[in-house]
């Protein structure tokens, strides 16, 4: 059997997986520069993880600034298959308080300001993003998160804003009235990358504020975001670990083949450098 290969991407109070036995700390290379920071690979209860904090170590890059498409490529090129993604959001709805987390199936992207395909010039390819992340993984992470003890919602819809700023009130309305559940800066542009590199792709959003649409509470302060979130990435860890000792029970899925017909541009028109450069994606 082939080992099982996860890949972690922590964000906002995540920054290395706790009694990861580390195996080596390297530097990847990609066509797109570096990823956010060196990636971590070790065994977590005997399997093998990859970890890469998305804002660095020490939460040094903004939203807008990561290098989504290095991270994204960087995992695909050291054998990552699976991806979680450990996200601090804000509660878009009553019954999504701080504290709780959320395992969403759909985005919706208002971001504007970062390039969220590989896909250039030269060489065109449209995927479906109908059902954005891996809906085998994303079931067994809910059932992990059970597991845990977290008070966790299936499904549900994360709004990708470009940030850094939070929200304005009246953004936090309209957003609610599109019905969306939890509000984030970045998960929305790793699952695009994640599909076309055809990597599975699932999100654990912790929800650490809410927003500033809550008449009840002061509007959304840092001071606030990092209490809850230092606590919500313990329990989060511990998700992730029962995750792991569930992963050969993830039903198959079909994101690996996602891009497979994905490219439109005729074969003979694709500039040398970039076939090369993609070629770890597309074949
Ligand atoms: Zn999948």
């Amino acid at each position: 059997m082939t080992e099982k290969f996860l890949g972690v991407i922590g964000g906002s109070g995540l920054y290395q997986m706790k009694d990861l036995e580390v195996i080596e700390d390297i530097k990847v290379d990609t066509p797109f520069g570096s990823p956010s920071n060196n990636i971590v690979i070790g065994k977590l209860d005997g399997v093998k993880l990859a970890f890469l904090p998305r804002h660095g170590i020490g939460h040094v890059i903004p939203p807008s600034d990561i290098n989504f498409r290095a991270n994204i490529f960087a995992m695909k090129k050291i054998g990552v298959e699976r991806i979680i993604s450990v996200s601090a959001v804000g509660g878009m709805k009553e019954n999504m308080p701080p504290g709780h987390f959320v395992v969403p199936h759909q985005f919706i992207d208002r971001t504007y300001k970062r390039i969220s395909t590989f896909f250039a010039p030269g060489m065109v390819g449209h995927v479906s993003m109908a059902d954005p992340v891996c809906l085998a993984t994303a079931g067994t992470l809910f059932k992990a998160a059970q597991n845990a003890g977290a008070q966790v919602h299936e499904g549900g819809t994360y709004i990708c804003i470009e940030g850094p700023q939070f929200s304005t009130r009246a953004e936090s309305h309209l957003y609610r009235q599109w019905g969306v559940d939890v509000i984030g800066m970045t998960n929305v542009t790793e699952a695009k990358l994640a599909r076309e590199a055809g990597i599975c792709y699932s999100t654990l959003a912790l929800v650490t504020d809410f927003d500033c649409w809550h008449v009840e509470e002061e509007p959304v302060t840092l001071e606030a975001v990092l209490e809850i979130m230092h606590k919500n990435v313990e329990q989060a860890q511990k998700v992730i670990r029962g995750l792991i000792s569930m992963l050969e029970n993830i039903e198959p899925c079909s994101c690996c083949e996602a891009a497979k017909f994905a490219v439109v541009t005729d074969p003979v028109k694709i500039p040398q450098k970039l076939k090369g450069e993609l070629s770890i994606l597309f074949g």
